[in-house]
């Protein structure tokens, strides 16, 4: 299998999807965000920046990813939510040449902004297994209506999804990871998605990745 780069604005479903695919085909999904969550209950002054909805420094999302990478071996994975500028996006070419890995295919998941903006205010997390849930009723919906369906512990909700903070979220999002479309699509390496409907979202994704 191919490794996979998702490309999306906040709550584009960019989770629902690794999920799906990890359990599906044995992808290991890396969400640099959950990466910098977990080091962030430790770290006082990552946690105030994310809750900024501003990026974090390149230093430390690129020795949180390496040493996540490293210890994969073989395993294709996911990375969901990196790169997320242009100049990772080129430290990430430098560190697959390094690592003799390659790059696999970029999927940008295309979705509308009033829809990100209501996912957002309605999404919950699992905080063990990471599976994205919605207090909306629909398929992200949790069986009970507030504990994951698989690890039975409370669903939370992130500090950053808030109204406000999807606002600065979604600007950093439009000023510096948008640019990436066409840096991908450059390389002949970017397919598009349309993800309103995480189902058929899956479905589209099955072809591209095989
Ligand atoms: P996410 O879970 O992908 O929505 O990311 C949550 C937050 O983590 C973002 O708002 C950023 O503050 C930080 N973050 C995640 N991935 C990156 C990245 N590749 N570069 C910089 N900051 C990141």
């Amino acid at each position: 299998m191919k490794n996979i780069i998702l490309i999306a604005p906040p709550a584009a479903g960019k989770g629902t999807l690794s999920k799906k695919l990890s359990d599906n085909f044995g992808y290991v999904p890396l969400s640099t965000g959950d990466i910098l969550r977990e080091k962030a209950q430790t770290d006082e002054v990552l946690r105030e920046a994310m809750k900024t909805g501003k990026l974090i420094n390149d230093e430390t999302v690129f020795a949180a990813l390496e040493e996540k990478l490293d210890k994969l071996g073989d395993k294709p994975y996911i990375l969901d939510g990196f790169p997320r500028t242009v100049n990772q996006a080129i430290m990430y070419d430098e560190l697959l040449e390094k690592m003799n890995k390659d790059l696999g295919v970029v999927i940008y998941l295309d979705v509308d902004k009033e829809i990100l903006k209501e996912r957002i205010t309605t999404r919950l997390v699992c905080p063990t297994c990471k599976k994205p849930y919605s207090t909306r009723k629909g398929d992200l919906y949790p069986m009970d209506g507030k504990t994951c369906d698989n690890c039975h512990v409370d669903l939370i909700q992130r500090a950053d999804d808030t109204e406000e903070v999807f606002e600065e979220r979604f600007k950093e999002y439009l000023e510096k990871t948008e640019p990436l479309i066409d840096y991908y699509k450059n390389k002949g390496i970017l397919e598009s998605v349309n993800s309103e409907n995480a189902a058929k979202t899956y479905e589209d994704v099955i072809p591209i990745i095989k």
